[in-house]
């Protein structure tokens, strides 16, 4: 694969002239192009630039609204619907989350429930915002069906991600951000094209039999969740608590109404915020630290999230796929 260095604000540009050329005023098109940037500069490859073809095609369709004004509605006093005014799910966070945060520094909890919008980024974003501002954060979103539930051969839930993040004072947060799916189908698909096998389990193929041959999974087949019924039971929840709580689209219902444009689906996100202030007193950081001092001290253990916070440390180029960067320009 060649590669060109770009740097950071360079990144910027070209997503944010890319979305704008399709329809995107300065708000919303700020918001993808900043959660895009900071995907590369993570190294959360796969929701970076990568995306903004998709991102791009769904603006073409007119399936999502480039000049979305999302408006935050209270449904309590520490539960906070944001309507997404069917735009894409960064510029509906930057609208709530500054309303989940003063709403749980009061009560302690709070649950910001986001409809339709399309969401089509890492969630590690939402929630480390939250730990930055000293409170637990919980988020996850269900997308179109690729993966079985325990015990079934077809597909019904989505991908559904999930992430956690802890705050700690001083320190970068403490956060988990994956996918309840054995594998990204993207992946399956790449493994396919190059001729490797993936971990016997990852899907079935389409007599729904487990296979560790790629090609099999994604011709036809379908991913398994991780860890059996337990990933199955996860992946239930999400859909639940983002479309179910949210009141918007089920995996199943999303595929049904998506135009298939290659862009993100419309749906739901759920995200809720916990103070640990509030709730666990003022002794909670000191004691967590307790807790993570164990786990690092054991051989082998390494905490969710440091990836990706050693890689932003980095403040140089990153190094970006020739091709991509090619097809991108040529939809400016
Ligand atoms: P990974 O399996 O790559 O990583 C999952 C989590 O595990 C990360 O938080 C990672 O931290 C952590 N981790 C990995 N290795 C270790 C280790 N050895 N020790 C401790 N922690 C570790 O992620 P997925 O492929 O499952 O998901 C990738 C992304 O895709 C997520 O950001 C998810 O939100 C996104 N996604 C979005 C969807 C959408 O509809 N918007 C749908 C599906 C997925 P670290 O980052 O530090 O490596």
């Amino acid at each position: 694969m060649n590669t060109t260095p770009l740097e950071l604000e360079n990144i910027y540009d070209l997503a944010f002239k890319a979305l704008s050329a399709h329809g995107c005023d300065q708000l919303n098109a700020n918001c993808v192009a900043t959660t895009v940037t900071h995907a590369e500069r993570d190294g959360s490859v796969s929701h970076g630039l990568f995306r903004i073809p998709g991102y791009v095609a769904s603006l073409k369709s007119k399936k999502v609204n480039g000049v979305s004004r999302p408006s935050n509605t209270y449904l309590t006093q520490n539960a906070i619907r944001v309507e997404g005014d069917y735009g894409f799910a960064p510029v509906s966070i930057k609208v709530g989350l500054p309303e989940l945060i003063n709403t749980t520094n009061k009560h302690g909890v709070g649950v910001l429930t986001i409809a339709n919008t399309h969401h089509f980024a890492a969630l590690w974003h939402e929630t480390e915002a939250l730990a930055e501002n000293n409170l637990i954060g919980i988020a996850c979103t269900a997308y179109k069906p690729s993966v079985a539930p325990a015990g079934a051969k077809k597909p019904l839930f989505g991908t559904n991600p999930i992430s956690f993040a802890w705050p700690r004072k001083n320190k970068t947060p403490v956060v988990y951000d994956m996918a309840t799916s054995t594998m990204a189908m993207g992946e399956v698909q790449v493994a396919a094209r190059d001729g490797h096998k993936v971990p016997f389990g990852t899907g079935l193929n389409k007599e729904g039999e487990k296979t560790d041959d790629p090609s099999k999974i994604a011709n036809g087949g379908v991913l398994l969740t991780f860890g059996d019924y337990k990933g199955s039971a996860i992946a239930m929840m999400i859909e639940l608590l983002a479309a179910g709580l949210v009141g918007d689209l089920f995996s199943f219902e999303a595929k049904e109404e998506d135009n298939n444009d290659g862009g993100p689906a419309r749906g739901g996100e759920f995200i809720m915020a916990l103070s640990p202030e509030l709730i666990a007193g003022k002794n909670w950081n000191e004691h967590a630290e307790k807790f993570f001092a164990q786990m690092i001290s054991l051989d082998g253990v390494r905490l969710p999230g440091q990836r990706r916070h050693t890689n932003r440390e980095d403040k140089g180029p990153r190094n970006i796929n020739s091709d991509l960067i090619e097809k991108i320009k040529s939809l400016i």
